[in-house]
């Protein structure tokens, strides 16, 4: 009866519903307020290479604290900033803070390493994009070479002829490019040929059950297979346990990004993090022996 009653008091109540709707128009309002107030940072989770022990690349998370709201995750605003100009100018904040900040890294002495930014649709789309990366680059000081720009394959399938230029310029540029969240949206195969893509990103959902599920791992094994032939490079997304680094590394992919090696942090935490980085690399390989 307990159980029976608290279920129709759940129906009739239904707070989250509320909640989050309420909550639609204050982040809607607040985050045009966002920029100007200084709310925004980014974090940055570093990428392991398992077979050589060092970091190749580091991948910039915008985050939202909003003095009002609290911090906000990125998957609630994200889409909301997408279908509103004001993406472009936060999409802008972070290319460049990102730039910046890699550049500082290497000024302390830190060894080079690629920055990996995510470009929304919006933000990929943009008449000046190759312009907007340009400035950021020139602005800040930084190799083409340090910068990877994420963008998902659903973005990239959107509008192939304008795809395929824009990489060829990001290209000509010198950076690098990122497919995000590989294997969750429509892509023709065809297409890893056409782009002039570097890196594939697997995503979360097929790394989750890899070591567990064979459909997973099986679909995982294919990637990897298929990148290899095609000469790009494989960063395997979230991972966090120590069946899935091995599930991956015996198929020889050696990236990874995840909780298992380190979490998204503050510019000044990934620079300790990066100090004692073998430590760390050696702790997580010596708990799988
Ligand atoms: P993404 O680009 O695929 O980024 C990876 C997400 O997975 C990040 O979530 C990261 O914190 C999370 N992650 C990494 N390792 C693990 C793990 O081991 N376990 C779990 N459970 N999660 C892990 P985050 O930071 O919440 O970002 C979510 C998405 O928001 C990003 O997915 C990206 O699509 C978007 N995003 C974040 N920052 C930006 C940005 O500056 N611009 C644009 N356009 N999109 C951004
Ligand atoms: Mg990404
Ligand atoms: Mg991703
Ligand atoms: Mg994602």
């Amino acid at each position: 009866y307990a159980g029976r009653k608290s279920e129709i008091q759940a129906s009739l109540y239904e707070p989250e519903m509320n909640e989050r709707y309420l909550a639609q128009a204050e982040i809607d309002k607040e985050l045009r307020l966002a920029l100007d107030r200084d709310e925004f940072s980014i974090h940055f989770q570093p990428q392991v290479d398992y077979s050589t022990s060092e970091v190749v690349g580091v991948e910039a998370l915008l985050r939202w604290d909003s003095y009002k709201l609290g911090r906000i995750s990125p998957a609630q605003f994200i889409p909301v900033l997408e279908r509103s100009p004001l993406m472009n100018k936060v999409g802008a904040w972070v290319l460049e803070e990102a730039c910046r900040t890699n550049r500082q890294w290497q000024d302390e002495g830190h060894p080079a390493i690629s920055m990996s930014v995510n470009m929304s649709a919006r933000q990929f789309q943009q008449a000046d994009l190759i312009e907007n990366v340009k400035g950021a680059l020139e602005r800040t000081g930084l190799d083409a070479s340090c910068l990877t720009v994420e963008v998902t394959e659903s973005v990239a399938m959107e509008n192939i002829e304008k795809t395929e230029e824009k990489m060829k310029a990001l290209k000509a540029l010198g950076v690098n490019i990122a497919i995000d969240d590989f294997g969750t949206g429509y892509s023709s195969l065809k297409y890893l040929k056409v782009f002039p893509i570097d890196i594939l990103k697997i995503d979360r959902e097929f790394i989750k059950d890899v070591a567990a599920s064979s459909n997973d791992g099986e679909i995982v094994t294919a990637i990897i297979a298929l990148a290899r032939s095609l000469k790009i490079r494989v960063v395997a997304e979230g991972v966090e346990d120590i069946e899935q680094l091995y599930f991956l590394n015996q198929q020889q992919c050696a990236v990874v990004q995840g909780y298992l090696y380190a979490k998204p942090m503050l510019s000044s935490e990934l620079k300790q993090w990066l100090g004692r980085r073998k430590d760390v690399i050696q702790a997580v390989a010596s708990r799988g022996a």
